[in-house]
C-alpha cells in the first residue's frame, strides 16, 4: 500500500483526515487527484454500511487503496436523528447553515440537560479489489448549544459544545479537535491496523 486515497469530496473533512493520517507514512492522495472518481450513493442505513460503500466502490473504480469515513450527528432528544442523514438534514441541497437552523428549531425550548448528542465516525479502508481490510468506529459526546458559537470546523461544529471545555468545536482550535473528535478517535483505533497492512502489503 504505497498510496492511500482519502475518499471524501468534503474538503474540510479531507483536511482533518489528512492531518490525522500524516504520521502513518504512506503517500496520501485525495479524490481531487482523480478527476474520474465516482460519486458513491450513500444509501446504507448505518454509518458502517455507508463507510464500507464509499471505500469499496471508490477503491474498485480507481484501482487504489481507499480510506473513507461516514460520520454524522445523533441527538438523544431526537431519537438519534439526523444520524446518517446529517449532511442533508434540512433538504437535498442542504448547506451547513440551513442544517444548523433546522437543528436549532427542532430543539427550541429544550433545556440544556436534555440537549445531549454525539458525533459518530466509522472509517473503512478498502483494498483495490473492493474488499474492506480495516475498520473502526468512535464517538464524541457533547451538547447542542442554543445558538451558533464560533466559525471554525464545519457542519454542526458551531452548535456542538464540548462540555469539559465550555466551548463549541466551532471555537476550539483544530489542534484540540484533532485530539477529541469522533474522527480522531476512530483514526487512532484504525492506525495500528493500517500500519500492519502497510507492512504486509509492502
Ligand atoms: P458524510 O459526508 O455523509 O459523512 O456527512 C457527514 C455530515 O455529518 C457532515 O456533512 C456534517 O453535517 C456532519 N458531520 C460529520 N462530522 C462532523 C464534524 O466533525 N463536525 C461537524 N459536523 C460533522
Amino acid at each position: 500500500m504505497r498510496v492511500l486515497v482519502i475518499g471524501t469530496g468534503n474538503r474540510k473533512k479531507g483536511q482533518e483526515l489528512g492531518r490525522l493520517l500524516a504520521k502513518v507514512g504512506t503517500e496520501l492522495r485525495t479524490l481531487a487527484d482523480f478527476p474520474h472518481a465516482i460519486e458513491v450513493v450513500e444509501d446504507g442505513n448505518t454509518f458502517a454500511a455507508n463507510a464500507a460503500l464509499k471505500a469499496s466502490r471508490q477503491a474498485k473504480h480507481l484501482g487504489q487503496w481507499v480510506l473513507a469515513d461516514d460520520s454524522g450527528l445523533a441527538v438523544d432528544y431526537l431519537g438519534g436523528a439526523p444520524g446518517v442523514f446529517s449532511a442533508r438534514y434540512s433538504d437535498p441541497n442542504a448547506t451547513d447553515d440551513r442544517n444548523n437552523e433546522k437543528l436549532l428549531d427542532a430543539l427550541r425550548k429544550v433545556p440544556a440537560d436534555e440537549r445531549w448528542a454525539q458525533f459518530v465516525c466509522h472509517i473503512c479502508v478498502s483494498d483495490p479489489s473492493g474488499t474492506i481490510q480495516a475498520e473502526s468506529e468512535a464517538s464524541c459526546r457533547g451538547r447542542i448549544l442554543p445558538k451558533l458559537d464560533g466559525q471554525g470546523g464545519f457542519g454542526y461544529d458551531p452548535l456542538f459544545e464540548i462540555v469539559e471545555y465550555h466551548r463549541s468545536f466551532g471555537l476550539l482550535s483544530p489542534l484540540v479537535k484533532s485530539h477529541l473528535s469522533h474522527r480522531a478517535r476512530a483514526m487512532t483505533r484504525i492506525i495500528p491496523q493500517l500500519v500492519e497492512l502497510i507492512v504486509s502489503h509492502h
